[in-house]
């Protein structure tokens, strides 16, 4: 026992103890995703094998030598079930009974048999040398999940690193079974120094990465999150165009920053004509058709620097950056015939829509308020003097001297 203090297979086992406590870390913290609980199941059932193990190496009891082993291979298993688990693959479950009953088969036979302990190992070593082939395979191969995929690179080689080592170590085992060579205390024996050295670091590296992997996961996921509230805030779910409150923000930026250059800017708004008729003949879905319709034409129309909006029930905004009047003037006459003379469809029914448009011209002193007004009297100008126009907003014949 003493031989342990001072071997690397004590420092091995608490670098597995190491792994199993941090496995179990992450499945508290993770809780719900895939591959965690298999790591921690897995990883607490090869500590179990190695404990037992242990036990053998003092007692020299052949049912905790059979175990041990055993419940080694399992949990190796059960770890590599989980990798799978993580890609959302079918779980090779059979490689459990499999590894175990193998290991079980050949254990047995050595303590009925005196068999031969390198034998033994080898045969040991080749099982778990062989197991993580499989998930090596698919975690090199895998291509979608690409914000997994360089923790994944990392567990993969990690785990080669792992079954290049074991199955070396059995190969080294079958050797000296060929040449029959002495009993090594395991404390003293190359072949476990082998894997205490390099196999359980590459394990431990292992676990790193699939701890990685599933942080990576959930980070990806929440920044899509992220995105997806903001899309919610900033959209308008009917039309897909900005909303009221995301087009005011756009507003304050546009008139700060073209006030502080001295840069032209202009800004109209849109109310579709009788716009009630239309849903009371042909329905509400008609006239939420027509809203979308009519966005996407605007948005066909304007540039790619104009900002768009809905400002609300029928009523849109369109705000031109560098753009003065009569600039803004000519592409809101043309969004206006464009849409004049386009027919629409909604099931079996023809549908036309026009649009009246009040626009403003922000003078050096305006603010976005004011800017708003304006386009707003611009509009209902253009309203009260027949719809179907564009209104340039002028000031009233009393401000004007
Ligand atoms: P005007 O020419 O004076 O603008 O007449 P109008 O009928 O367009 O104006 P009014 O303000 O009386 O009606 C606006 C209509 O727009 C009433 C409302 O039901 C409709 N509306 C507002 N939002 C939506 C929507 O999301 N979907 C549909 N289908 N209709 C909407
Ligand atoms: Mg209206
Ligand atoms: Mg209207």
């Amino acid at each position: 026992m003493t031989q342990l203090y001072f071997s690397p297979i004590l420092l091995g086992i608490l670098l597995l103890v190491a792994i199993a406590l941090c496995a179990t870390a992450l499945y508290r913290m993770a809780p719900g995703e895939p591959g965690p609980g298999f790591w921690m199941a897995g990883s607490w059932t090869l500590i179990g094998g190695v404990a037992l193990f242990i036990g053998f190496i003092v007692t020299r009891s052949p049912l905790l030598n059979v175990l041990g082993n055993a419940a080694q291979l399992a949990g190796e298993a059960l770890f590599l079930i989980g990798i799978f688990r993580f890609m959302g693959r079918p779980l090779p479950w059979w490689t459990l009974p499999v590894s175990v009953g193998a290991m079980v088969i050949a254990n047995t036979h050595y303590w009925l048999v005196h068999g031969n302990s390198d034998l033994l190992m080898g045969i040991y070593s080749s099982i778990a040398g062989l197991l993580p082939v499989q998930a090596i395979w698919l975690l090199f191969r895998e291509r979608s999940d690409p914000d997994t995929r360089p923790a994944r690179l990392l567990v993969g080689a990690s785990l080669l690193v792992y079954s290049i080592t074991t199955l070396l170590r059995g190969t080294l085992s079958y050797l000296d079974w060929w040449h029959d060579a002495p009993y090594v205390q395991p404390y003293a024996s190359f072949t476990y120094l082998l894997s205490y050295n390099f196999a359980i670091p590459a394990l431990v590296l292992g676990f790193v990465g699939c701890s990685l992997m599933t942080t990576q996961r959930v980070l990806a996921r929440s920044r899509q999150m992220a995105a997806q509230l903001k899309e919610q805030a900033t959209r308008d779910p009917l039309t897909g165009t900005l909303n009221r409150r995301a087009f005011h923000q756009e507003l304050v930026d546009e008139v700060g920053r073209s006030q502080r250059y001295g840069r032209p800017l202009c800004l109209a708004m849109f109310d579709l004509d009788h716009f009630k008729q239309l849903n009371d003949q042909l329905g509400h879905l008609a006239g939420d058709q027509a809203l979308q319709n009519f966005c996407r034409l605007c948005e066909q129309q304007a540039r790619r620097t104009d900002i768009f909006a809905r400002f609300g029930g029928e009523e849109f905004v369109l705000l031109m950056p560098e753009t003065d009047a009569k600039q803004a003037q000519l592409l809101l006459e043309r969004i206006r015939q464009t849409l004049a003379e386009q027919q629409f469809h909604y099931l079996d029914q023809r549908y036309q829509l026009q649009v009246s448009i009040g626009v403003a011209d922000l003078d050096t002193s305006g603010s976005p308020d004011q800017l708003l007004r304006q386009a707003d009297l611009a509009l209902y100008q253009a309203k009260a003097s027949g719809r179907n126009r564009v209104q340039l907003w002028s000031p009233p014949a009393s401000m004007a001297y």
